[in-house]
């Protein structure tokens, strides 16, 4: 599709940006957009910020998305009732357990997983297997977080972590073949519990945050407790480990990935699951969810820390990644929005900011090309001009031929967005040089 002649300032930023299709602009306030929604021709949520272009967005008829009805739910639901509901599910667990773990949680370091581990053993006396598939992109803070929240209550860890090499060639060919940086995350956070349940007979995973929160897919009143064993494959992975492969006679050996390689971030057979009797919770189901509280909740009573997190104004998500700038920019060069978009929405849904402070935080973030990127370019080989026009190719239609503004991040970040294993690797090696 033809793009418009590009305005003046477009084609100054052309030269210095290399791409035809955004403009690395010094400030917000240069934008030639007034203040108020980030795209004007695009439809959004009446009462939140979420756009169109989210991926499986309802709007009903008023035009209020299904994340903001859920939100309303949230507040009639007899959340005493499903406290007693989860009180069952555990004691069952517990008694059919015996002698073997009662329930495997999977964990990030992010803060639901410090919060479902004290909410698992110190309220409901679970003897949990704590299970941590690792990006092997973990933030210093993130992986503090980790293992402090394993000392604080004493719980077993089994982590699988892909090899460097191996991460770094998958998130150069995910962006082509999904869209972000992150196929090996999203596959293996769906594919190493299950193998973990199977392996050690564990069937209950508990999650955290409901589905009904994070997004539009499921709603509070018919929470999924009907095990799927491929829902992140169809949710965030989008593509099986065997449409991963990459034949080194068409990407060079540098570039290869074999099935070999790929064999840990599929999922265990269906007769697997089913002879296991495997099945999940999301802890968000059954207790009244709220992020903030909870953040307040980890960090004062067992050492939870935040940190600055690229492409949004809060400090407690994905903040165990160094990569996260990186994931929501592809949103917003596909979608038109990035994390602070959801996180924003999320705030006004919870009464703390208006939808038109919404949308101003949002202006100040979503567009930042953040430093992650100078990482990810780093260990994919692609040039920045490769990565724009890669996600250029898979924008929506609604947002073809319009200029996507992108805004110099104003400081650096507060911690380095290398892999915290990297740091320590150099850090040590340093003492040896001095
Ligand atoms: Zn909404």
């Amino acid at each position: 599709m033809p793009l418009p002649a590009p305005a003046r300032s477009e084609q100054k930023a052309e030269a210095a940006n290399g791409t035809p299709f955004t403009r690395l602009l010094s400030r917000p306030e240069d934008a030639d957009e007034p203040a108020g929604k980030p795209f004007k021709h695009l439809k959004y949520c009446v009462r939140c910020c979420i756009p169109q272009t989210q991926e499986g967005v309802v709007f009903d008829e008023l035009g209020v998305c299904q994340a903001c009805q859920s939100a309303e739910q949230k507040i009639h639901i007899d959340w005493t009732a499903r406290e007693r509901a989860l009180r069952r599910i555990l004691d069952e667990a517990k008694a059919k357990a015996g002698s073997n773990y009662d329930c495997i949680i999977p964990i990030s370091g992010g803060k639901d997983s410090t919060f479902q581990l004290y909410v698992l053993t110190q309220i409901y006396g679970m003897k949990p297997l704590a299970v941590t598939f690792s990006h092997n992109w973990f933030s210093e803070t993130g992986w503090y977080n980790l293992m402090n929240s394993l000392e604080q209550f004493n719980v077993d860890h089994i982590m699988f972590t892909p090899n460097r090499k191996l991460v770094n060639k998958l998130a150069r060919h995910s962006i082509f073949g999904i869209g972000d940086a992150c196929w090996h995350c999203h596959a293996g956070v769906g594919s190493f519990p299950l193998q973990v349940a199977v392996r050690f007979n564990i069937p209950l995973l508990i999650w955290g945050e409901s589905i009904a929160e994070s997004s539009g897919r499921a709603s509070y009143l018919n929470p999924v407790r009907k095990f799927d064993r491929e829902y992140f494959t169809k949710v965030s992975a989008k593509l099986r480990p065997d449409q991963m492969v990459r034949r080194a006679e068409e990407y060079g050996a540098d570039w290869a990935v074999t099935e070999k390689d790929l064999e840990p971030f599929n999922v265990p057979s269906a007769e697997d699951c089913e002879r296991v009797g495997v099945f999940g919770i999301h802890l968000g189901d059954y207790l009244f969810w709220d992020d903030e509280r909870q953040t307040e909740f980890v960090r004062d009573n067992f050492g939870w820390r935040e940190t600055q997190v690229e492409g949004s104004f809060k400090r407690y998500k994905s903040a165990e990644c160094v990569m996260p700038g990186v994931h929501d920019l592809a949103c917003y060069l596909k979608r038109g929005y990035g994390r602070s978009t959801f996180h924003a929405s999320v705030d006004v849904r919870a009464g703390l900011l208006s939808r038109d402070e919404a949308f101003e935080l949002i202006r100040e973030h979503d567009a930042v090309r953040p430093e992650g990127l100078d990482h990810y370019l780093k260990i994919t080989g692609l040039t920045e001009a490769e990565f724009f026009a890669a996600l250029e190719k898979q924008r929506r239609p609604e947002l073809q031929g319009k200029v996507i503004p992108i805004y110099e991040k104003k400081a650096p970040n507060e911690e380095r967005l290398v892999p915290y294993p990297q740091q320590v690797i150099e850090r040590m090696r340093a003492k040896d040089v001095a």
